[in-house]
């Protein structure tokens, strides 16, 4: 051992692991388990990838102008607010560094996203989560489990792994719950599924706050998890911070041009919404229909809940996908032990998902 000593916290991390991607001794594996669409990326993403290829020896524009200028043109908002990332989880990291540190307590929900916990721990600070209810954040158990030490609250809407969201009014109320020294992050990194009227991603209340900031990604909707791409919007006082403290090349070429590409795909956002609004219902119908217990996910994964130990856990249900060659997320690292998350995949990824778990039911 050397006496290299890392920040108080780095050692109590407990590192993310992935949903995996091969099994042994499998050749054809039905992935489920990391919420990456069914589709591959968007074809004008990988279009728009191909022809930077060939600058590659060139750095990339480090402030992501023409990125930042599309998005702020999309959803009507000032590109000077805009702060694009390595994935969502960097601007995530990047939040947590510069407004809280040793003392300070982060915010989250039950099973609020682990990205949240780690990104806290990273930065020094102490995670803190607060019940839910019915899987679903509980602005009342946020409100109550802030203190004086408090400095950032999370809330990923719809939440991952729950798949449950709040309405705009309840964010609203948590808002205005919170002291305005206590940063609110809306994590809306499932926004673009969601197609209920009571939702805001968060830009309305960006809009209207100082310290409210929400991420995206193009990782979930537009299926380009591999190339690291997400963006933030705050305020100028928060996009600022996030500009002085971030690397200078955070964002690749690759990645700016197939953002820009994909935010104008619009053929397949409405595709691949439909797809998984037809196959969330239909996989959360049919596990209920196996005497399984499902939330209503409004992303584009199912939570399924399965008895506990018994024959049918979910550790046996796993193990049973498994040699089935279908990898999909066991959830003890979340607290869910007794529930495995399943992304939404092709049509025939879903009827070969649910005619095994049909299988393993009735045995
Ligand atoms: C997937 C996910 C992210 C991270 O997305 P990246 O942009 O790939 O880093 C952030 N938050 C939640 C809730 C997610 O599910």
């Amino acid at each position: 051992m050397s006496l290299l000593t890392p920040r108080p916290g780095i050692m109590d991390i407990t590192p993310y692991k992935g949903g995996e991607s091969a099994i042994e001794g499998v050749d054809r594996i039905i992935k489920l388990a990391s919420n990456e669409g069914p589709f591959g990326p968007a074809p004008s993403a990988i279009e728009a990838i191909n022809k930077v290829s060939n600058i590659q020896h060139r750095y990339p524009d480090g402030g992501a102008t023409a990125l930042r200028k599309k998005i702020g043109a999309k959803f009507n908002i000032n590109p000077d607010q805009i702060v694009c990332g390595a994935g969502s989880d960097e601007i995530l990291g990047l939040l947590v560094r510069a407004y809280a540190g040793p003392g300070d307590e982060v915010l989250y929900s039950d099973h609020g996203f682990l990205m949240y916990p780690i990104a806290a721990k990273a930065a020094g600070a102490t995670p803190v989560t607060a019940m839910e209810t019915n899987l679903t954040t509980d602005v009342d158990a946020m409100l109550s489990a802030v203190t004086d030490k408090t400095k950032i609250v999370f809330v990923a809407n719809p939440n991952n792994p729950t798949g449950t969201y709040i309405p705009k009014s309840e964010m609203n109320r948590l808002r205005q719950g919170l002291r305005d020294d206590i940063l609110l992050v809306i994590d809306a990194a499932y926004a673009e599924f969601m197609t209920e009227d009571d939702y805001d991603a968060g830009i309305e209340l960006v809009n209207r706050t100082q310290n409210t900031i929400m991420t995206r990604t193009f990782s979930k909707m537009y299926g380009l998890g591999g190339i690291r791409l997400g963006w933030g919007y705050g305020s100028e006082e928060i996009t600022d911070v996030l500009n002085r403290s971030r690397n200078p090349f955070n964002v690749t070429s690759l990645a700016l041009a197939a953002g820009e590409a994909a935010l104008d795909d619009e053929l397949f956002v409405a595709k691949t919404r439909k797809h998984n609004t037809h196959w969330l219902r239909w996989t959360e119908e049919n596990a209920r229909k196996l005497g399984l217990e499902c939330t209503t996910s409004y992303a584009n994964f199912a939570l399924i809940r399965f008895p506990h130990q018994d024959k049918h856990s979910s550790r046996h249900a796993d193990a049973f996908l498994r040699s089935k060659g279908i990898i999909v997320r066991a959830m003890a690292s979340y607290g869910l032990g007794d529930c495995l998350r399943v992304s939404i995949g092709t049509e025939e990824e879903m009827l070969a998902f649910m005619e095994a778990l049909t299988e393993f039911m009735s045995n």
